[in-house]
């Protein structure tokens, strides 16, 4: 059933423009009993939508997708991906976009139903989602945001009054995603695989013009595509490593050509500093561990680049060679940001040559003694925030005796400070909040997950009554796993 558009969506759907092979018509499932769980207002006014004064029947019934909105045109996507290595041929299992929404400003984004029922691309799989993940994703996305980090958004959770089966009987929900994209490697993999050349250049050029239009006129255009993912993906992962984040499942279609982080599936942000730090149940050797992050970017890079190969060159050794020297390009240019990154952390002014030794130390400290990752810069940026005594060791005074010689180095107080204030935020998802806020929110009670959305929308202030929000959990002797696929 089609509704009047009283959202004010301004749907202008060019994903219609890509070829018919990629794209399946799919209608999202009626469910028996849509509930609003929670609806993000700030997001719909950005988007320019109008949520505020609809009764919440007609919100579910529109975001559970029982009512599609008039203009929307719904569709499911293929891709393709490697996943842990495996190269698979996937798509949207359970992801059904209903339109893309131009705002007033003229930018873009697509708007996907996840849980909406099977598609063509469903597999084994049921084509639902329960409501834990889903809020899960809801908070995870909008703390990313206000982390300042480029992700994909979260306009609304549904529940809908049916259960999914996974290890045991769950609710079912809806999740409302918004992307200025939704394409991934896997997408571009997906024709590579198929050999489908001419659609392969449809692609580009659709994420040409969606995503990166001052390349269109550019020589080399497909060598700039695979640079320009290049930079997008290490500002993404450093500012992943900037704030202890863990994606869990970086697999080829889970890598957005946009730069968004994107499937928040088993992600998770890290207490205690360790590299190796690993949380999805189903990562056995720590492929997509903390510290490895930026290795698997570039291997997922180096798949991107394969797909562009016959377009390179026609020579085929040419066009390898072209492909390989610009995904080695990778190491340096991360290595350069990291340590941009770092030295902003710990508001260290120009370049020094004993910085990188200062930071490794600093890091091989909280390791060694399992200090709190977020707390450890937050005690540097504000001496009294954090009251650990962790921080009255004397070796860690040490360090900081160190550090601060340097900051004497091109001494600006004000603008070190302004840095570090800006890099470090004091409040992060911490899981075990998470998890407490979830349960409750299973009850029905959102407190909880509204008390965390509040404070995470601010996580770079000073705010009062925080404390029980910054304290580490103590190392649990059970590690904390997150689950894929639910
Ligand atoms: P993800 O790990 O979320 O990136 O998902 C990997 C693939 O499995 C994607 O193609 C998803 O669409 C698909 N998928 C995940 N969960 C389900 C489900 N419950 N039903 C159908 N497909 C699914
Ligand atoms: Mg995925």
């Amino acid at each position: 059933m089609a509704v009047d558009n009283k959202i004010e969506w301004n749907f202008n759907n060019t994903y219609l423009s890509l070829p018919k092979i990629m794209l399946s018509e799919q209608k999202p499932d009626i469910v028996k009993k849509p509930e609003v769980v929670i609806i993000n207002h700030s997001l719909s006014e950005e988007l320019g939508l109008n949520l505020l004064n609809l009764d919440n029947d007609y919100l579910a019934s529109v975001f559970s997708g029982n009512s599609l909105p008039d203009g929307s045109k719904t569709i499911s996507m293929a891709y393709a991906g490697h996943q842990f290595g495996h190269f698979t041929i996937l798509g949207d299992g359970r992801a059904i976009t209903i339109g893309e929404h131009v705002t007033q400003n003229n930018q873009r984004f697509e708007i996907q139903f996840k849980g909406s029922g099977k598609t063509k691309f469903s597999r084994d799989g049921d084509g639902k989602a329960a409501l834990g993940p889903m809020l899960r994703e809801y908070i995870i996305s909008e703390a990313m945001h206000y982390l300042n980090i480029p992700t994909t958004r979260s306009l609304a959770v549904i529940k809908t009054g049916e259960k999914v089966i996974r290890e045991k009987e769950l609710k079912g929900a809806i999740l409302t995603r918004v992307a200025t994209s939704h394409l991934r490697v896997g997408t571009f993999q997906y024709f590579a695989y198929k050999k489908d050349d001419s659609s392969l250049k449809t692609l580009i050029n659709f994420t040409i013009n969606k995503h990166y239009p001052s390349l269109k006129n550019k020589e080399n255009l497909y060598l700039n595509l695979i640079d320009k993912l290049m930079e997008k993906q290490i500002d993404l992962i450093v500012n992943w490593m900037r704030v202890g984040f863990i994606h869990g499942v970086m697999n080829t279609d889970n890598m957005a050509l946009s730069g968004e982080t994107i499937d928040y599936g088993p992600c998770a942000f890290m207490d205690q500093y360790d590299p190796k730090s690993v949380f999805s149940s189903i990562d056995h050797f720590g492929r997509y561990a903390y510290y490895n992050q930026p290795t698997i970017a570039k291997w997922n890079l180096a798949r991107f680049a394969e797909c562009l190969i016959p377009l390179l060159d026609s020579n085929k050794d040419k066009a390898i060679k072209l492909a390989t020297d610009k995904v080695n390009e990778f190491d340096s240019n991360y290595e350069k940001k990291w340590l941009g990154m770092m030295r902003d952390k710990l508001g260290m002014i120009g370049n020094q040559k004993e910085d990188e030794v200062l930071i490794l130390d600093l890091l091989q400290w909280m390791h060694i003694n399992k200090a709190d990752y977020t707390n450890t810069f937050c005690n540097l940026t504000y001496e009294n925030m954090i009251n650990d005594k962790i921080f009255h060791k004397d070796d860690f005074l040490k360090w900081k005796e160190r550090w601060k010689i340097r900051l004497s180095v091109n001494n600006n107080d004000k603008t070190s400070e302004k840095t570090m204030k800006k890099s470090n935020p004091v409040v992060i998802p911490r899981n075990h909040l998470v998890e407490d806020a979830l349960k409750t929110a299973e009850t029905g009670d959102l407190e909880k997950t509204n008390r965390l959305l509040k404070v995470l929308s601010e996580p770079y202030k000073i705010q009062s009554s925080i404390q029980d929000l910054q304290t580490s959990p103590k190392p649990s002797k059970i590690p904390y796993k997150t689950f894929c696929g639910t």
